[in-house]
């Protein structure tokens, strides 16, 4: 997957006080995990690569690290803020990253939606490091049918929509089948009504 997002050596995730699924603010629409440095480094004891949690395990998962300001650092990817069901959010995906082991969350978190930043109020501001990312088109399981989770999409539309490990496809979005907080749309692609084995290739 692209790995766009400011990645260098010794991402520091310091700075985050808790954490914690958040969107808005510096994140713009796009669904962040902001990681606490000491929470993550406790997870990772078991392990004695001696390695950066983030660098040895988060991003060799298929995590991407998005950097904002002086050190904020989210995580996205995979199982923890793509594809994923938002009502049910938990940091199973990024426990078995961390740990080696299956996550065992049972309950589920809520997203904390930031405020949007006042422009200018800080002064000296790079805005490159701010611009949030367009909404990504993903798939998501409803039922037992993968369909499109995007925004401002409708029938007809032509979008490229990404899989779990970063591969995107074009579809065609067939029919828009409910719309959900924030924003969000399921929709039927095209293809799946036309595919003749009845099996359909699984997305994700
Ligand atoms: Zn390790």
């Amino acid at each position: 997957m692209g790995r766009t997002n400011g990645l260098s050596a010794g991402v520091g995730v310091d700075t985050v006080s808790m954490s914690g699924f958040t969107r808005g603010g510096r994140y713009g629409d796009r669904l962040v995990y902001e990681a606490l440095q000491s929470k993550w480094v406790r997870y990772h004891r078991h392990c004695t690569c001696g390695k950066d949690w983030v660098e040895a395990h988060a991003i060799p998962a298929g995590f991407t690290v998005v950097k904002a300001g002086n050190g904020w650092v989210g995580l996205v990817g995979p199982g923890l803020t793509e594809g994923v069901d938002e009502d049910k959010l938990t940091v199973n995906a990024l426990w078995e990253a961390v740990t080696g082991r299956p996550g065992s969350q049972s309950w589920y978190e809520d997203v904390t939606l930031l405020p949007v930043p006042v422009p200018g109020k800080s002064g000296r501001r790079d805005p490159g490091k701010y611009s949030p990312m367009p909404p990504r088109a993903t798939w998501r399981q409803l039922n037992s049918e993968w369909v499109i989770r995007a925004k401002n999409i409708q029938a007809g539309d032509k979008i490229t929509v990404y899989r779990r490990d970063g591969a995107g496809s074009e579809e065609t979005v067939a029919e828009v089948l409910r719309e959900e907080p924030a924003g969000w749309q399921l929709a039927r692609p095209l293809k799946a009504e036309v595919r003749e084995d009845g099996t359909g290739q699984r997305p994700l």
